[in-house]
Parts: structure tokens; sequence; C-alpha cells
């Protein structure tokens, strides 16, 4: 279905956006709502369009990537389809998760109690505190690194500090060429709203170089219909970069003196505080959309959140643009 045909078929229209570019969409999902692919030899991914997952067919049974709720009970028919044309088994044994977000892992308690679940220390600990039955908690954590030998094939954990968030960890196939970093870069797209829901700017804004230091082909980012490539990781930097730079000139340039004269004058503070900001926020996105629509998909619709909550980071985090009084 086409996008104008949705619009049609809608009693208000959204508002128009720039139109999406082509290299942002992948394949088209089946009849059920899912497109699994194959990435290296017995390593697939799967996805909705919206959501990815990954898994590897092994000797010791499917290890599982991620579980998303949206992708739900379509894993495993994924992993029936391929395991089925590859006369293996579909027996999903392992479930490692990239963090303990419920939409990437909300599926977990669709393989039952005796899968091993693999997580960090983190995940763990928060899974514990959230108590939510769709996603038990992992049996087995790391702190750092872990190498998992399974079925004979090599699977590298390692967590860089806090990012997106406190235990957002990368799963590096160093046998496939691929690397599995999920909520920090969206093949295509622009991040979504606050930086992609991220707990920690600095980490977030750091993970993209981190997996740039690994060796890999391609990328399995956790959203969207495409896999990814280290072009698109340094696409994201590049957008990220001129995100920073755009807050920096804004907040040197947007004059605060007016919206305090405004709301100062009846005494509404956090009127005065939020336009003023909302003003830098929107002088910081403004040069940043223009160069990348038609670039990273939907470069208009969420830069100006994106914008508004890096330039925060740059003042909170960063220091910049605050002065103290003389
Ligand atoms: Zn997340
Ligand atoms: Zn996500």
């Amino acid at each position: 279905m086409s996008a104008s045909v949705i619009q049609n078929e809608t009693a208000k229209p959204l508002p128009d956006y720039a139109p999406v570019p082509a290299s942002a969409f992948g394949p088209a999902p089946n009849e059920q709502g899912y497109h699994v692919g194959r990435i290296e030899r017995n390593l697939y991914w799967v996805t909705d369009g919206v959501y990815q997952a990954a898994f590897l067919t092994t000797s010791d049974g499917v290890v599982l990537f991620d579980a998303p709720p949206s992708i739900g009970h379509n894993l495993q028919r994924a992993i029936d389809e391929m395991a089925q044309a590859n006369g293996v088994s579909n027996k999903v044994t392992y479930l490692v998760h990239t963090h303990h977000h419920a939409d990437h892992a909300g599926a977990s308690s669709l393989f039952g109690k005796d899968v091993v679940r693999i997580g960090h220390e983190e995940t763990r600990r928060l899974l514990l505190r959230d108590d939510d039955p769709n996603r038990p908690a992992p049996d087995e954590t790391f702190s750092d690194r872990r190498t998992l030998q399974i079925g004979g094939e090599r699977i590298e954990l390692a967590w860089h500090g806090p990012n997106h968030t406190p235990d957002n960890s990368v799963i590096h196939f160093p046998e496939h060429d691929t690397l599995m970093m999920v909520d920090i870069v969206n093949a295509g797209w622009v991040p979504v709203f606050v930086v992609n829901l991220s707990d920690d700017i600095p980490g977030y804004l750091s993970m993209p170089a981190t997996a740039l230091t690994y060796p890999w082909k391609t990328l399995i980012s956790g959203h969207l219909g495409r896999l990814g490539t280290r072009d698109d990781v340094t696409l994201h930097q590049q957008y990220m970069t001129d995100l920073e730079a755009s807050a920096r000139t804004a907040l040197d340039t947007v004059d605060p003196t007016p919206y305090f004269a405004k709301y100062g004058a009846v005494g509404n503070l956090w009127g005065a505080v939020k336009n003023y900001l909302n003003a830098v926020g929107d002088a910081t996105a403004a040069p940043v959309i223009e160069k990348y629509t038609g670039v990273l998909a939907a470069a208009d619709v969420f830069t100006p959140d994106v914008a508004f909550w890096l330039m925060e980071s740059i003042r909170l985090n960063r220091g910049y643009g605050l002065q103290v009084h003389p």
C-alpha cells in the first residue's frame, strides 16, 4: 500500500512531510508481516519493518538475539522457515539481550523457561526491578566482555559504558562480519524523539565511533526495514556532529532578552525559560533539517526533538552556554 493510498483512506491526513528516500527502505514483509534473510552462513535477521532481531542456527540449537514483541510469534515462524530450508534444529536454546527495554525484549517469555537467557549484569538488575512476566531476567550475565562459544560459533558480547540505556551492549559476530548495536544508529533514518530515547547522551554519542573500532560489514541496528553499513554509521555521526555544532552556534546567537522581558514582566519564569530554550532548539534544528532532507529519512519529522535534547546535553553535560554570575 502506497503512502498516498494510506493518506486517502485516513479521515484526517497527517501533515505532509518530505518524501522518504528509497534508500531508507528494505525488503517488503511477507503476508504474515515479517521478512527473514540470511546475513552470512547461519546468521539471519528478521524484521517487521520497524523492529529487528537476529538468530544463529547452530548444532546446539538456535541462538536468538533480542525478542521484540512487535515481531512476536513471527520470530519462531522466521526461525522455522530458515531451519526447515537448511535441515537444522529450530529449537531456541539461547536468548541474548542487547538491553532491557520491553520493545526489544517483550517476546522473551514466548520461548519458555528452559531457554538460557544471557545479558549484561545491568540488564539482569533492571529486569528484576521491572518485574515484567514477559521479560524474565537473564540467568547468565557479564560485566564488560564475554565470549560465547555455542555450537562451534563465536559471539562476542561487550559493554562500553552507559549509552542509550545503562545496560545497552554490542554483539559482535567476528566469523560473520556483523555487529548488532541497537538503538544508536537507525540505518538510513534519523534518531527518534529525545536522541533515540536515550538516558546518557555523551555515552550515546560515543557509540558509533566504538562500533567502527570493530571489523564488520553488516550492522543489525534493531530498527526499521533494512540492514546497515559502515557508511550508515559515518553518515549518522556526521548528522550528530552537525547538530552539535549548530547547537553551539544557536546557544551563542539566540538572545534570551526578549523572552525574559516578555514573561519575566508577569513573573512567569518557566514561560521565559521554555520559550527561550525552544527558540535555541529550533535554531539548532533548522540548518540540519535543510542539509539532511532527502539524505536521512524523516529528518524533518524528528530533527526538532533530537536537536532540543542534544542542545540540552551540550548545556548540562558539556557546560556550554552557561555563564557564572559575575
Ligand atoms: Zn531501547
Ligand atoms: Zn529501539
